[in-house]
């Protein structure tokens, strides 16, 4: 009986991410599993299609409109049965489509392409050289015909050596006509293998001892109970600032080796993986494989793969790193766990926690979360026991938590001081100059000057495409839009809309490097940002060159915050926090409590004492009250009672439905009737809970020239809940609504969008 095979194709939409079915040609029965990558014709034209196998059978009535796949994928690509269940559940879990969550599984380098040979369609991978030719000898080199020098210069280096590459052999002269001329022979033979790559060949195999302190001890002791138990469990390890979470870390990785099994490890940005996987590197050598977006597609096809054969222990990576094809996995560990990195913004807008959570289950794992400052949800459901809590109250060594004073903004201005630097910071700034310490500056906004208003008619340029204003970059002497990168240059000195003279204001780190250069001429500043860490590397290398003290002070955004350990940062400065207070997710304090204790917590965690300074127009602010005396447990008090009072999660799912289309009634019509339709099939189930708030524009109510809204849902993601989601995305299609607006779902975003 011919074999079909039922597919999910690439580039659908959400609304039309059906199962195709095809016949199964006999040449390709033995290469189509399902998880296989498969080339398909698709639509009217027949066009080849990437394709997923989610099925495959037999035929039962042979059906003469079937159409064929046209090639498939080798077998090293395909998904195996625990990464094609990671995409049945975000299929289901986050509304993607069927193949946005292969791709989100297997990273871009995996992925094939349709491509044409010999006239025929094949699967092409998307890599240039993923292989390289390695050759041997396989016979003598004959007498007759008398060998020229280069052949016998190859039988013999191939003699001596065993196998070589085609590269090794070039580079000692021996040319690819040679050898193709010795295959030919028979004298040598060729085979291609996966190239290896070792990433951090630099890094010494130099294990230490860690000796946990007594607190370290109790907490490990906890969690190696539960990392034994095999069964899924799930802990959050709490620990302030300097209190040494990553030696329990290292412990907890030991004893999972020990007892046969694998270790996942994820942090929140690529620039807190290079120092992560140096310590685990030193203390567990090299079977560790890394997984980020910074690699290129070859470097992670070649993790992949390593993972993938078994080759390693322990993987490190961001958030990505949680589809790692690792086998065998005994605990899973989210260091700062708080952070909103560990979400997805594209499709598909999976939680790494949730994904975590269901490896752990599937495995027998242990998750655990690491945080000085846990989000609310899961401090939540350590204190009512689903999940263990652990905690960790002191810094080691016992040094002491840095002392936080306030800047008054407001103050300052009045005493006409018009820079973002207040005068306290500089003093304080010029105090660690002169005795040669380190200050680290968070600024959490990129650019120089933010905007161009107009003196007269009060005019903010804006982008054309998106309703965003456009930002001053001084090195370029243009105004950039951040979204699109739609670029006026150079800048206008004049509003275009009534001639009248353009005042470029507002903040950013480039112009507080320079006011810094003004107050402290002989400061040696490094900043960082996204603007100056495009380069591959220029994380890692700066903040390397900080550490060897080739600086003074680190200015920078989010990134300076969390995570770095220099033992001679004794000052923290943090400007521009203001307008995260008053942002408008539910999420914001948590925001500001967290990204304050992440950042006042880089100061004085070796021998010297270090000291905070937060500059603010509202000193008295509760969050930030809170925070500068460091005490989670206060904070946690007030807003797990907001979100109670207010419903937000953990008390209930909350999810924004955006709507996207390009005429601005057609998108508002479009979310008004999808509300409706929710709420229809909400009718039938009494008692279900759910709130439709909106439709509302988005913050930005128009990107690249299309227009966005928004409605927000509380609710409970629960089965019950997506099979009524899907039912009203079905009869949204159903009324040919997805032509006027796309819809999108992302149960992560905390609404201020
Ligand atoms: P956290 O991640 O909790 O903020 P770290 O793990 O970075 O803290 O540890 C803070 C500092 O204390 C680091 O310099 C680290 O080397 C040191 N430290 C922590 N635990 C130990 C230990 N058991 N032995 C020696 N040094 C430790
Ligand atoms: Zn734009």
């Amino acid at each position: 009986m011919p074999m079909i095979a039922r597919v999910a194709v690439n580039d659908a939409t959400i609304h039309f991410d059906k199962l195709y079915s095809y016949r199964v040609p006999p040449e390709l029965e033995a290469q189509l599993w399902p998880g296989g990558i498969v080339l398909v014709p698709f639509g009217r034209g027949d066009a080849p299609r990437m394709a997923v196998v989610l099925e495959t059978g037999s035929e039962d009535e042979p059906s003469p409109k079937l159409k064929s796949v046209l090639a498939a994928a080798p077998e090293d690509a395909r998904l195996t049965p625990d990464l094609l269940e990671l995409v049945r559940f975000l299929k289901d879990r986050y509304f993607c489509t069927w193949y946005e969550a292969v791709k989100a599984v297997i990273p871009y380098g995996a992925q094939y392409r349709p491509g044409v040979k010999d006239g025929r369609p094949v699967v092409q991978s998307r890599l240039t050289r993923p292989v390289e030719q390695v050759y041997e000898l396989a016979a003598p080199l004959p007498e007759k015909p008398k060998p020229g020098p280069r052949q016998k210069m190859a039988a013999d280096l191939l003699q001596a050596a065993g196998t070589l590459t085609r590269r090794e052999l070039e580079e000692q002269g021996v040319a690819k006509t040679t050898l193709d001329a010795l295959c030919k022979k028979g004298v040598l033979r060729v085979s291609e293998r996966y190239k290896s790559l070792d990433l951090f060949a630099s890094i010494p195999f130099d294990p230490q001892p860690v000796e946990l302190s007594a607190e370290q001890q109790a907490a490990y002791d906890q969690l190696a109970a539960d990392l034994a138990a095999g069964s899924p469990r799930a802990a959050l390890l709490y620990g302030v600032t300097g209190s040494g979470k990553t030696s329990v870390f290292v412990k907890l990785i030991e004893r999972t080796l020990e007892l046969g099994r694998r270790a996942l490890v994820l942090v929140p940005e690529i620039g807190l993986t290079p120092q992560m996987i140096r310590r685990l590197k030193s203390m567990f050598g090299s079977r560790l494989a890394v997984q980020h977006s910074a690699l290129n597609n070859t470097e992670r096809l070649l993790q992949w793969r390593m993972i993938q054969r078994g080759d390693a222990d322990i993987v490190v990576g961001t958030r990505s790193a949680v589809f790692a094809p690792l086998q065998n996995i005994g605990l899973i560990i989210l260091d700062e766990e708080q952070e909103h990195t560990y979400q997805s913004e594209s499709a598909p807008r999976y939680s790494a926690h949730e994904v975590a959570r269901k490896r752990a289950a599937a495995e027998n794992a242990l998750l655990v979360f690491a945080s000085a400052t846990p989000r609310t949800e899961t401090t939540f459901a350590a204190q009512s026991g689903r999940i263990r809590m652990v905690t960790l109250k002191n810094r080691y060594g016992g040094r002491p938590l840095p002392g936080v004073e306030f800047a008054d903004m407001r103050a300052e201005l009045a005493s006409g001081n018009p820079r973002e630097v207040s005068a306290r910071l500089a003093e304080e700034l010029a105090e660690n100059l002169r005795r040669g310490e380190q200050s680290i500056l968070l600024l959490n906004r990129r650019g120089y000057n933010t905007v161009a208003m107009c003196t007269d008619c009060g005019e903010v340029l804006k982008c054309p495409n998106c309703s965003v204003p456009l930002v001053y970059h001084k090195n370029r002497a243009a105004l950039l839009c951040h979204h699109c990168g739609h670029t006026v240059h150079p800048a206008p000195a004049l509003c275009p809309a009534c001639g009248g003279k353009l005042a470029y204001s507002g903040f950013g780190t480039q112009r507080v490097e320079e006011e810094l250069q003004q107050l402290l001429p002989t400061a040696r500043i490094l900043r960082m940002d996204q603007d100056s860490t495009t380069q591959k590397n220029a994380h890692e290398q700066m903040l390397a060159r900080f550490a060897r003290q080739e600086y003074d002070i680190l200015l920078g955004t989010q990134m300076v915050a969390k995570g770095l350990d220099f033992e001679k940062v004794t000052l923290v400065g943090v400007l521009g926090i203001d307008s995260m207070l008053f942002g408008q997710g539910f999420r914001a304090y948590e925001s500001v409590f967290s990204l304050i204790t992440q950042v006042v917590g880089r100061g004085g965690r070796a021998d010297l004492p270090g000291r905070a300074l937060i500059q603010t127009a509202v000193p008295g602010h509760p969050v930030l009250q809170l925070a500068a005396r460091q005490d989670y447990a206060a904070f946690y008090k007030e807003e797990i009672a907001f979100r109670k009072l207010c419903l937000y999660p953990p008390y209930c799912s909350f999810c924004v439905v955006g709507f996207i289309g390009a005429q601005d009634g057609a998108v508002f019509t479009a979310a008004h009737r999808f509300g409706q339709l929710l709420a229809q099939q909400a009718a039938a189930h009494p008692g279900l809970p759910l709130r439709i708030l909106g439709p509302a524009p988005m913050n930005i109510a128009m990107l690249g020239g299309k227009y966005r809204y928004k409605l927000t849902l509380k609710c409970r993601n629960d089965a019950k809940f997506r099979a009524l989601m899907r039912a009203a995305l079905d009869a949204y299609a159903a009324e040919k609504l997805p032509a006027k607006a796309t819809v999108t779902l992302d149960f992560n975003s905390d609404g201020d969008i």
